[in-house]
């Protein structure tokens, strides 16, 4: 029901040509869109994740949608343009990677290629450097290597259950999890600390490990340095600061934050030879303190992930971003993002 009255009203809005005005009345902001790894279940595939991926052909479908009403612009055009440093394209649009897995440059960078598309990846260098799997993915791994039945363990002296008895309950109670967490601390480090722990034990039961696989699993291992070298080195690609260890920033000390800040600009200017000019806030949280540590620590931009539209006067440490639109057409993606 909900479904159809959306629709009607977006055939409503559309028919009186108003979802075409919003479009053409915004044409000189930016949409600056958010998308993480890009991966559809394969033969070789060991297993799957249980959050949802966006999958090859839906990124190709939507972006052949896109490149009619929008004009595909680099991160130095879209920051030249929001300083007023270079003229304005209409209808501008940048595509970001957060995260840095492998599969945005071997599944989503080719089909971006296709329609003239350099994104920009926001890079974890700790994981780059280890290797590891970031701990959601880990403790996703080692919970469906448990499947079958309630999972009860017991962490520091806290019970925690999943029901795994099928992959769907398994995936609303890991989501529900997650959330939880992200509310109940305000601490990441003791957050990652209870993800690791939970991880370790359910390992040992079932003799499995994400970290086994992760070299050559498509889901979730990150981005090697030779690679990003590579695309960076054939301007394939721009590359940016997700911080070290993918911790929200507002859960850190001063010391801490810096260190996430100046440690990733570091790696990512030494390994790739470039200038490390902008960072991408862990989860999209920030606070005053870590709006001003980013600039003392010498980045020109920062993205958000406050939804909206970025406009030439708006504050390069919390630029907006848009979640990527799913099997949407122009009414909706005009909807979508110019409300
Ligand atoms: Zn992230």
């Amino acid at each position: 029901m909900r479904v159809f009255l959306k629709q009607s009203i977006l055939s409503l809005l559309s028919r009186l040509g108003i979802l075409d005005y919003i479009h053409n009345k915004n044409r000189h902001k930016i949409t600056v869109l958010t998308l993480h790894g890009v991966m559809e279940k394969h033969g070789q595939s060991l297993w799957e994740p249980l959050r949802p991926q966006l999958q090859q052909s839906e990124l190709e479908s939507t972006l052949k949608v896109m490149s009619k009403h929008y004009n595909f612009i680099t991160t130095e055009q879209c920051i030249g343009m929001l300083e007023g440093k270079v003229p304005v394209i209409e209808h501008a649009l940048l595509l970001t990677f957060d995260d840095g897995y492998r599969n945005t440059i071997d599944y989503a960078l080719p089909i971006c290629e296709k329609f003239g598309i350099k994104p920009l990846l926001f890079i974890a260098t700790g994981h780059i450097d280890s290797g590891k799997p970031f701990w959601f993915d880990r403790l996703d791994y080692a919970l469906q290597q448990n499947m079958g039945s309630i999972i009860s363990i017991e962490h520091e002296g806290v019970d925690y259950t999943f029901d795994a008895t099928t992959r769907e309950t398994l995936k609303v109670c890991y989501q529900q999890f997650r959330d939880d967490c992200k509310k109940s601390f305000n601490d990441d480090i003791k957050m990652n600390h209870l993800f690791n722990g939970l991880s370790r034990k359910l390992e040992i039961r079932s003799g499995k490990a994400l970290s086994d696989i992760s070299h050559d699993d498509d889901w979730s291992s990150t981005a090697p340095w030779f690679l990003l070298r590579e695309v960076v080195k054939k301007n394939r690609i721009d590359v940016a600061s997700h911080t070290v260890d993918h911790w929200r920033l507002n859960s850190l000390t001063e010391e801490q934050i810096l260190f996430q800040l100046q440690q990733s600009k570091i790696r990512i200017e030494k390994e790739l030879g470039i200038k490390c000019d902008y960072f991408c806030y862990p989860n999209g949280n920030y606070n005053t303190l870590a709006i001003n540590l980013v600039k003392k620590s010498g980045y020109i931009a920062a993205f958000s992930t406050d939804a909206g539209l970025c406009d030439k006067h708006d504050d390069l440490m919390t630029l907006k971003r848009l979640h990527f639109p799913l099997n949407k057409t122009v009414k909706e993606i005009f909807y979508q993002f110019n409300r």
